[in-house]
């Protein structure tokens, strides 16, 4: 079940302070909701045919997507909430914006649509994609991070926000082609304690696109001992047509 309001304190907060929608920025109305009735159509979810591993979405019904039947991947599965297309303009305000705030959105809604599917998976920590302190300190959050702590809190899984460290400040994926993302990524992440070994770790991140940094945290997870890493993402790619980038 879904609550509008935690605590009285909290109920009080949105009174000085009501919640912006994910979609419009404007105060979500009904008031409490964290997102609008009429707003809520324009995020996509990533419908099926979807990529069993990846979760991509595919434009014909099979199993695979050419880049999981190629091996390319070194995390065992995942899954993004809504597609990149309908959820950018969103994501951009989340992550450069200062509006922290959606992430409680984001949680409850990928709870209440993947939720099952990540407790099948029976993960044991919930791990955000880290930012280089630089960056993070800029930016006064890291997005990921918000979003895991939503998700840790509903599904009641904890979640480690030093488990994984960024060692380089890596140019933004975005400015990259796909071969230059492996590469600017290489050994971007260490993994400085025994937090993760044998768990099966859930990798939380904003935006899957190629699948190369939920990799190279797969990677360092995995060299640090983690049995398993599996991930979820709010936007992640739709059948083509909807485009990533
Ligand atoms: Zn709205
Ligand atoms: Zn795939």
């Amino acid at each position: 079940m879904k609550e509008l309001f935690r605590t009285a304190g909290e109920f009080l907060l949105q009174l000085l302070y009501p919640r912006r929608c994910p979609v419009c920025d404007g105060i979500a109305s009904p008031f409490g909701e964290t997102v609008c009735a009429e707003c809520m159509p324009v995020l996509k979810p990533v419908v099926a045919p979807r990529c069993i591993r990846c979760g991509r979405g595919l434009s014909s019904e099979q199993a695979l997507c050419d880049a999981c039947r190629s091996g390319a991947h070194l995390f065992a599965r995942g899954r993004s909430l809504f597609t990149y297309r309908s959820a950018a303009p969103s994501l951009y305000r989340f992550k450069y914006a200062g509006r922290r705030e959606y992430a409680r959105f984001y949680g409850e809604e990928a709870v209440y649509c993947l939720g099952d599917e990540i407790r099948s998976w029976g993960p044991d920590l919930l791990v955000p994609v880290p930012l280089h302190p630089k960056r993070r300190k800029k930016r006064g959050y890291n997005q990921a991070a918000e979003f895991a702590k939503e998700l840790s809190g509903q599904l009641g899984i904890p979640v480690s926000e030093n488990a994984l460290k960024r060692t380089r400040n890596t140019a933004p994926m975005k400015l990259l082609s796909p071969a230059q993302r492996q590469n600017n990524l290489k050994k971007a992440f260490i993994v400085p304690g025994n937090d993760v070994k044998s768990k099966k770790v859930l990798v939380v991140d904003d935006i899957y696109t190629t699948g190369a940094t939920i990799d190279e945290a797969a990677r360092a997870l995995l060299e640090a001992g983690a049995a398993k890493v599996l991930f979820v993402t709010i936007a992640g790619p739709g059948a083509r047509g909807t485009k990533v980038q």
